[in-house]
């Protein structure tokens, strides 16, 4: 199972069957141009002290690195790490107990209402000691590794309280170092009105402007702030006033967006200069046009409408002939506990109606822009980390093909092998 490479290492990838590159001109692409693979016949990689210095034919790249630690592909296919754009990924608990529930046709509003959906991992996690969700939490991270994941951006969210969510991100912090995954973090304290400030909600969002959000960004434990703007969640005013206090304390905003209901959130997004828009099954044209003029992301999550009662799937193909760049992610939580990033591009393309092309071009190097970790990752290009996949595939389109197959033979991070299955 995946673990840290001692250093950045010095690798050569020689003998690739289809080698996806996705170099490309700088922006997250849309249109057309996410069908563009950058696909390379024959090639090898050499990465150098963690990052990509040679890409070209094999041959060519063997003859400059002699003596270099070598992976002979043989003919596999290689394409850059995945990139989750999207996951809840440190709780405690879990909601197994829920699927009947779905199964009986009951909402995710209902279940809510009964005790269930977040407040009751929000119960869970405070309930957990530091050990216990560290524990659970890397146990998740180290599946997603091992499907493929090298980078994923993750949610705080399910403590509700400033002690609380500071622990959360202390604790996603201290993966991206323990771990061999780039962790981009998100504050998310409004995820849920808690159970203790349900008479009062106002005074919670004003708790998160004034107290929290202050004191996450002076630890600097955030990459971005995020909010749940939803009927029984948060107002698009409160949404508002969030995400422009996270501005302020230099956080760039993120919006779960028209989830269940169409509420306005695309529109807010676009007016509060979101990176990313999350979700999006309800959005309006208008809320979307505004997104494209404002240069906000599209972020797609096929996983929660398969495993969530009554949400039916986005529909991409109206979002990438707007014009919008799209990116996935898995939206791992305890409602819809994905791990495989392998899995939502097979959604993305059974279900959005994404070709398989979109679907990776989502997955690697749009959910590198929508993470806004485009400079680092995404593209096997030089100058970028060494992070790739090798997988037991000669063909890309296997990839949504093969369903839920773990294809991964190997990942390479920071040009350190940190899975193999050779
Ligand atoms: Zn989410």
């Amino acid at each position: 199972m995946a673990m840290k490479p001692e250093a950045d290492g010095d690798l050569l990838i020689a003998n690739v069957g289809q080698l996806l590159t996705f170099a490309g001109p700088k922006g997250p692409r849309s249109g057309t141009t996410m069908r563009d693979l950058g696909l390379i016949k024959g090639a090898g990689v050499l990465v150098e002290d963690g990052l990509i210095t040679l890409v070209g034919p094999s041959r060519e790249v063997m003859s400059e690195a002699r003596g270099v630690e070598t992976i002979d592909a043989r003919g596999r296919l290689v394409l850059p790490g995945f990139v989750d754009a999207h996951t809840h990924a440190a709780f405690a608990g879990s909601r197994q107990n829920e699927l009947a529930d779905k199964l009986e046709g009951k909402s995710y509003a209902e279940i809510a209402r009964e005790g269930g959906g977040i407040q009751r991992t929000v119960r869970d996690t405070r309930a957990a000691t530091e050990e216990e969700l560290r524990v659970e939490t890397y146990g998740r991270l180290r599946r997603m590794i091992a499907a493929g994941t090298t980078t994923a951006e993750i949610k705080s969210g399910y403590e509700l309280n400033l002690e609380g969510e500071l622990r959360l991100l202390r604790i996603i912090a201290d993966a991206g170092v323990e771990l061999p995954l780039n962790v981009v973090p998100t504050f998310m304290g409004a995820h849920a009105v808690p159970n203790e400030h349900r008479e009062n909600p106002t005074a919670y969002v004003e708790e998160l402007v004034r107290t929290t959000i202050p004191a996450v960004a002076s630890q600097g434990l955030a990459r971005y702030c995020d909010v749940f703007v939803e009927d029984g969640f948060f107002s698009r005013e409160e949404a508002r006033s969030v995400l422009e206090a996270g501005k302020t304390s230099g956080m760039r905003p993120k919006v779960h967006a028209d989830e269940i209901t169409s509420c306005g959130g695309a529109e807010l997004a676009a007016e509060v200069g979101a990176i990313t828009a999350d979700h999006l099954l309800h959005s309006s044209t208008t809320g979307l046009k505004a997104m494209k003029r404002a240069g906000t992301i599209a972020v797609l999550l096929p996983g929660t409408s398969f495993s969530t009662a009554g949400l039916p799937y986005c529909d991409a193909r109206r979002i990438i002939q707007l014009g919008l760049p799209v990116a996935l992610g898995s939206d791992l939580s305890p409602n819809s506990w994905l791990e495989t990033m392998q899995f939502a591009v097979t959604l993305a393309c059974y279900h959005l109606r994404m070709y398989p092309e979109e679907a990776l071009c989502a997955a690697t190097i749009n959910a590198a822009w929508a993470v806004g970790s485009e400079e680092e990752v995404g593209s096997i290009v030089e100058g970028k980390r060494g992070d790739m996949l090798l997988l037991d595939a000669k063909d890309y389109r296997e990839i949504p093909y093969r369903i839920a197959s773990n294809l991964v033979n190997t990942v390479v991070k920071d040009g350190g092998i940190v899975v193999s299955r050779q």
